[in-house]
């Protein structure tokens, strides 16, 4: 068995100075009265930083002021090197440089019916799924949870400025969420708390996508939150599912279904399982029977995501008419399901696959 970086909540190496966003309410009061200022002023200073204000847009606090708290509670935590778009301007991919240099990516999607923030967790994974990008590179260090919520808010401001917002968020950029767990459900507060407080986007518009990291997960099904879980399944047998998520050597399926499905029996919340489509890996009419069975019943919703190849790899997405038959499959045993509109494809949407090309 290989050994796996199971490390929740690793050293603060590399992380960016104390920000706004990484403090709950009662620190960002705190903070505030330690530079002896009154405690609104956290107020004043968090409505503006979650609705994507500039430090000059802040006219409701005096010039000085302004800039005092700005430099102490808003250091620029993630400069955006380069962006890239494609579907008209519809998908835009930013790849973000952290203060020690680190790069993370986000991709923003905009559809007929709301706009989509997909945002990273961590620089690299640890988790080393061989089909993804971000897998093969390894975990270089957590986000902070600043750093998180300043990749919505970076967005927010974008939207904003087209007379938008953004509705939803998924954790499906780089980094395994649950890996990162305090900082994650810290950023998933500021992310989801109404203004002045947060970014007020609804907690059942936030994604939270996992390898399957068992104790986590029913760490989250402690937290009182009502965001979907999606979970990365890949494969309906412990045989196969060892090899493209490693970690189910240590949870196998039986293990992270039964966390997965604690999940939504206390929150009610429909479970995603996210399920790409390699050609003759995981696509056999034999493995979608397995994976019905597996699931019939239960509250869930599955997604198939075209297999996007990383370069260099030997795999490839699987033929529609095999996922079409896989998707009939699961439908013809009472599972939902439905194949994921690829997003971004030419740009290297998913994945780490950008900023593996800029290092
Ligand atoms: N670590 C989290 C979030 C990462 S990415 C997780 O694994 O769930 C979000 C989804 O994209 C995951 O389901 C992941 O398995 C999938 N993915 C990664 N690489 C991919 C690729 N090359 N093609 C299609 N999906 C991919």
């Amino acid at each position: 068995m290989t050994s796996l970086p199971l490390v929740f909540d690793a050293p603060k190496r590399g992380l960016p100075p104390r920000h706004l966003a990484d403090l709950d309410v009662a620190g960002r009061r705190e903070a505030v009265a330690a530079m002896g200022e009154k405690p609104f002023r956290a107020e004043q200073l968090s409505r503006h930083y979650f609705a994507g204000h500039l430090p000059e847009q802040m006219t409701d606090l005096p010039v000085a002021l302004r800039e005092r708290l700005s430099a102490d509670l808003l250091p620029t935590l993630l400069t955006p090197v380069r962006e890239i778009s494609c579907d008209e301007g519809e998908t835009v991919k930013t790849l973000w440089k952290g203060q020690d240099g680190t790069l993370v990516e986000s991709v923003l999607m905009r559809y007929a019916d709301r706009t989509t923030i997909c945002v990273s967790s961590q620089a690299g994974c640890g988790m080393a799924c061989p089909f993804c990008a971000t897998g093969q590179a390894g975990l270089t260090r957590n986000l902070s949870a600043g750093e998180i919520v300043d990749q919505v808010v970076a967005a927010q401001r974008a939207e904003a400025a087209r007379g938008g917002r953004v509705s939803n968020v998924v954790f499906m950029g780089m980094g395994e969420p649950l890996a990162n767990y305090n900082r994650v459900i810290g950023a998933v507060r500021r992310i989801t708390e109404a203004a002045p407080h947060g970014v007020g986007i609804g907690q059942r518009s936030v994604v939270v996508s996992t390898v399957g990291l068992v104790p986590a997960i029913r760490k989250l099904t402690e937290e009182g939150l009502q965001v979907t879980l999606a979970l990365s399944l890949h494969a309906p047998d412990d045989e196969l599912r060892n090899t493209l998520v490693p970690v189910n050597t240590r949870w196998p399926i039986r293990e992270v279904l039964e966390a997965a499905f604690g999940y939504t029996s206390r929150t009610g919340r429909r479970l995603s399982i996210e399920y790409a489509m390699i050609r003759d890996v995981n696509d056999q009419p034999w493995r979608a029977d397995l994976l019905a069975k597996r699931l019939a019943g239960k509250l869930v919703h599955v997604n198939l995501i075209p297999l996007n190849p990383t370069p260099g790899s030997e795999w490839d997405a699987s033929p529609k008419p095999v996922e079409q038959e896989f998707v009939r499959r699961l439908r013809a045993a009472g599972v939902n399901a439905t194949v994921r509109d690829t997003r971004g494809r030419e740009i290297a949407g998913a994945c780490g696959q950008l900023s593996a090309a800029e290092a």
